[in-house]
């Protein structure tokens, strides 16, 4: 029987996945990876369902050319990429560096995002790279760099299952992290004593294990944890001496709250709790030294998503509970490799290995890559990327695994964008996504199954992911591709890479170049990996190898900024960026459902995952429903100046009076007229650039 290692490509917590195929009928099938560190075994119902996804209906299987009739004609690789460098190098040549971009994914690998972030920043350069990972997790990245001075993930799962207390706040972990849910649930099972505190306007399937459900009123999270610092230092509970020690910007912060929450009953009238519940978790957490706040979406997909971010971690480290075990606050990402993305620089604001764009990381990135084009500033972050495509800054385009026609807020303008740009190029692996029908170049990339690379999780593990199937004959590696780009323009000798080791090597190298985040760890071990030890390479923390003893990031109380001294930040909370009036009178919140994945390629394919949810839904309060005159199972139209959407009703008493649930993942293929992101309004984080996705303005009514 043939058998692989590889992980599951959906979530970030990157389950470990093994494949094996049947010697007589030849046919494949999934099981958890009992010796993965991420899932011991276990996967949810996306996960288990793999096998049934490795055929994948309207795949790309040759480069596609669009014809001056609309029409899309096969070519040959060497066409499509003439025309590709062609398009690039003519762009560059008469409108510079800046009027080309390169829009990537949170599911391609590592290898893939180290050559693309190399070729557009290191020797295009321009920063005009960024990542769907934008829309998921950049304002946790911006609230680590201010807070730690790096972005740095401190807690692990072990620390989670290890826990006294964890709060699970903006986050339906139940469904969206499914896994780290189970683990959670096998842990309360083992210790009954661990306490669970849900804070979500939403009572989501991660309430079955809620000790304490807070149903905030949506867009008052940071008001929550300011009012919560304030508790703790009127309660004594804060740790005066590590913050003495390791901490700035104390009085300000506390000075901050004070003025936002300045008591308990002033929180819990505008977070719309009741006085008892607030006071509850606010003594939970004063008691409890062991606590892991863990944070998803439900905070970062907001306007002011980094604050919300900040004024969580600020209680951890007012009190001390962060670099020691089963303590500290924790971002867990959305995508199967946001957190690999992070390492290389796929995102605009940074250049590789967690470098800046100060003159000396320039500096050092140029001499490491030994050019002289180095981009030297950010570049335009994912939504003002696709506004450059609307006003005409940005000419050339290619759009790397991902469908931003269906997935950016205002779904509608980015199509006018995409409509409007000169030349887009897309390497996917189907040919019927939304963004598909503004492509004049279709490339047809390898696929989970046929990669090989790696991908890094939520707590910061490196695995390799294996191919174990061939791919159809034309397809390439995103890497591949971008490489050839690369020679096309002139980069030869930079993108000369025999195979996926060689530019782990590399990454490798550079992570480890003259570079302070690493001063306690030899990446050395990485850095000279042959291919053989590549392909075996056990699932490691990055970037730790897996035989040495792990060190609990800011175990030594020292962080990444200049003095050493970690930082907290004044918050002064914001609501959402639209507000409520008697045209728009309810919130739009938006999420994932437990079988689905993203734009349903996969998951929508496999019968047993429709059966959760066959067709767009929105889940509506019974009073709102009476209000809006909306029966359970009609159909709702809901609006606002940036669209309209189409649902069914689902009358749910979980949600919270005033506010609606519409899931994320319905695209034209699924449901024309049920893409929820055409009703998000564009807003981002002004630190981040993450855009709101939770708190939009609509109407409804019955159609
Ligand atoms: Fe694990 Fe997430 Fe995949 Fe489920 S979707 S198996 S939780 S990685």
């Amino acid at each position: 029987m043939n058998e692989f290692r590889t992980t599951c490509p959906y979530c970030g917590v990157g389950c470990g996945v093994i494949a094996r195929q049947d010697d007589a009928s030849g046919q494949w099938s999934v099981a958890g990876d009992k010796e993965h560190p991420a899932n011991y075994g276990r996967l949810c119902s996306k996960g288990s369902a793999l096998a049934e996804t490795l055929d994948l209906p309207h795949r790309l299987t040759a480069p596609k050319i669009r014809q001056p009739d609309g029409a899309l004609q096969e070519t040959d690789w060497n066409t499509a990429m003439d025309r590709i460098a062609e398009g690039f190098r003519r762009t560059i040549e008469e409108y510079g560096p800046n009027s080309v971009a390169m829009y990537v994914s949170g599911q391609i690998l590592t290898e893939d995002y180290y050559v693309a972030n190399k070729l557009m920043k290191g020797f295009i350069g321009t920063a005009n790279i960024d990542t769907n990972s934008r829309l998921c997790m950049s304002s946790a990245v911006a609230a680590h760099n201010r807070a730690f001075g790096a972005d740095t993930v401190p807690v692990s799962y072990d620390d989670l299952e290890q826990a006294d207390l964890v709060v699970l706040t903006g986050s339906n972990t139940a469904w969206a992290h499914p896994v780290v849910f189970q683990r959670l649930v096998a842990a309360k099972e083992r210790r009954p004593e661990m306490t669970f505190v849900v804070i979500d306007p939403r009572r989501t399937a991660t309430c079955d294990i809620a000790d304490l459900h807070l149903p905030l009123a949506p867009g008052t999270d940071a008001l929550l944890f300011n009012g919560l610092l304030v508790a703790l230092a009127q309660a004594g509970k804060l740790d005066m001496d590590f913050v003495h020690h390791h901490v700035d910007g104390f009085d300000e912060t506390l000075a901050a709250a004070r003025h936002d929450a300045p008591d308990i009953e002033t929180v819990a009238q505008r977070c719309g709790l009741p006085q008892a519940d607030l006071e509850r978790f606010f003594d939970l957490f004063a008691k409890t030294e062991r606590t892991v706040t863990l944070w998803s979406q439900g905070l970062n997909q907001s306007a002011s998503g980094t604050d919300k971010g900040n004024a969580l971690i600020n209680c951890h480290l007012a009190t001390g509970r962060i670099g020691k075990p089963a303590m500290g606050p924790f971002s867990i990402t959305g995508q199967p490799n946001a957190m690999g993305g992070r390492e290389v620089g796929g995102l605009a604001n940074q250049l590789a290995a967690h470098q800046g764009f100060t003159p000396a990381d320039i500096d050092r990135v140029a001499r490491f890559w030994q050019s002289d084009r180095v981009a030297r500033a950010p570049g335009l972050k994912a939504v003002d990327m696709f506004k450059g495509l609307q006003d005409g800054h940005i000419k050339a385009i290619w759009i790397v695994a991902t469908n931003p026609a269906f997935s950016l807020p205002n779904a509608n303008q980015v199509r006018a964008a995409l409509a409007a740009c000169p030349l887009v190029v897309l390497s996917e692996c189907v040919e019927n996504t939304d963004t598909a029908a503004f492509a004049d170049i279709l490339l047809p990339a390898t696929t989970w199954g046929e990669r090989d690379g790696t991908v890094t999780n939520s707590e910061r593990r490196i695995t390799r992911q294996l191919p174990f199937i061939a791919p159809p004959t034309q397809a390439r590696h995103d890497w591949q591709m971008i490489c050839e780009l690369g020679r096309r323009l002139g980069f030869a000798q930079a993108f000369d890479y025999p195979d996926s080791a060689a530019i782990f090597r590399e990454y490798a190298a550079m992570t480890g170049f003259e570079n302070a985040g690493s001063r306690d760890l030899d990446i050395s071990a990485f850095a000279q990996l042959d291919k053989a030890a590549y392909d075996a390479l056990e699932p490691s923390r990055w970037p730790q190898p897996a035989d040495r003893p792990a060190v609990e990031p800011f175990s030594d109380g020292r962080f990444f900024t200049p003095n050493g001294r970690a930082r907290m930040i004044p918050i002064h909370a914001k609501g959402p960026a639209s507000p409520l009036n008697p045209a728009h009178p309810l919130r739009l919140n938006t999420g994932r459902l437990r079988d689905q994945w993203h734009g349903m390629t996969r998951t929508g394919i496999v019968p047993r995952l429709m059966t959760h949810f066959s067709e767009p839904t929105v889940s509506v309060h019974p009073s709102d429903a009476a209000r809006f005159k909306l029966r359970g199972h009609q159909i709702a139209r809901l609006g606002n100046a940036h669209g309209i959407a189409y649902a069914r009703v689902l009358l749910d008493d979980n949600q919270r009076p005033g506010s609606l649930f519409m899931p994320l993942h319905w695209n034209h293929a699924y449901a024309r007229h049920g893409l929820v992101n055409a009703l998000v309004n564009g807003v981002v984080d002004p630190v981040s650039g993450q855009p709101e996705f939770k708190t939009m303005a609509v109407w409804a009514e019955p159609y």
